[in-house]
């Protein structure tokens, strides 16, 4: 079979755990692992470029038995050949190309391409990530509003209208099982653009009790959570949506969330201001149900 004209159609962003799919093409790559490409999947993709939210875990069902899914990768085709993760040329979106997601799975699962699978992404792994992302999203927000008055210039705002630290700073951000860690960076850039880090290590617990309290009067206020998608094809964009107290705050977004705030549970964040790569800031987080 030739290689797909266009993008995975995904159903993670619904909640979406189970779905009968036709695999499309499968290619051994030079691990041995296969790379098997889906018309539609349930199973989120880690991102080569940005990998907050790794992938979902997932179980094939498939004539002859099942297996369990090794890695879900971003992969994208020219039509002429299939990159996947690291190894992929282009962006996200770029013109003339297909993004797919790549589920890796084992040499000797035997599977023949045109025939139909049932596939199952483990839900209480899902759960924790998107609790941890959709956390991660809302402490991102509160840290944006507690460090509003180290700023000079004006900057770009979030979506809160706070100066956008998190969005100008951000080093790394990684979802992990109902938590997240986040990396500012402090550097030299972010404060020609108007950032005054002075006092920042004498406030940390302040900004920390500050950032806890906001957040858990959001939780408090449970607040629905949506995706807002434009397809429901890989690259189509999406956007995380909570009706916060405050104003709805929309943020552009690929992963998988929980559909409302008060199912977070209790969110506790820690501060740290690191200087091993230059000086940075550090936002560890952590739901406790
Ligand atoms: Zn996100």
């Amino acid at each position: 079979m030739t290689l797909p004209k266009q993008d995975t159609i995904i159903s993670y962003p619904t909640g979406t755990l189970e779905e009968t799919a036709r695999v499309l093409h499968i290619e051994t790559l030079l691990d041995g692992r296969q790379a098997v490409i889906l018309d539609r999947t349930p199973c989120h993709p880690v991102d080569a470029f940005w990998p907050d939210q790794g992938a979902d875990r997932a179980t094939i069902h498939y004539d002859g038995g099942q297996a369990a899914v090794l890695d879900c990768q971003l992969a994208a085709t020219d039509g002429s050949a299939l990159y996947v993760g690291a190894d992929l040329p282009v962006r996200q979106g770029t013109e003339g190309w297909s993004f797919l997601a790549a589920h890796l799975l084992p040499a000797d699962v035997e599977l023949t391409e045109g025939s139909e699978l049932g596939i199952a992404v483990d839900a209480s792994y899902r759960r924790a990530l998107s609790r941890g992302h959709s956390a991660c999203h809302l402490v991102s927000l509160a840290l944006n509003q507690a460090l509003s008055g180290h700023w000079t210039k004006e900057v770009r705002t979030d979506a809160l209208g706070a100066p956008d630290f998190d969005g100008l700073a951000i080093s790394s951000s990684s979802i992990v099982e109902n938590g997240s860690i986040d990396v500012f960076r402090l550097n030299k850039s972010l404060r020609r653009k108007g950032f005054n880090a002075e006092g920042l290590p004498e406030q940390l617990s302040e900004l920390t009790s500050l950032i806890n309290q906001t957040v858990a009067e959001w939780v408090q206020a449970a607040a629905p959570i949506r995706i807002d998608r434009e397809g429901d094809r890989l690259t189509d964009r999406r956007y995380w949506s909570c009706a916060l107290p405050e104003g709805e705050a929309r943020i552009a977004c690929g992963g998988t969330h929980l559909d409302s705030t008060s199912a977070l549970g209790k969110v506790s964040i820690t501060l740290e201001l690191t200087d091993l790569d230059g000086p940075e800031l550090r936002m560890t987080t952590a739901c406790q149900e």
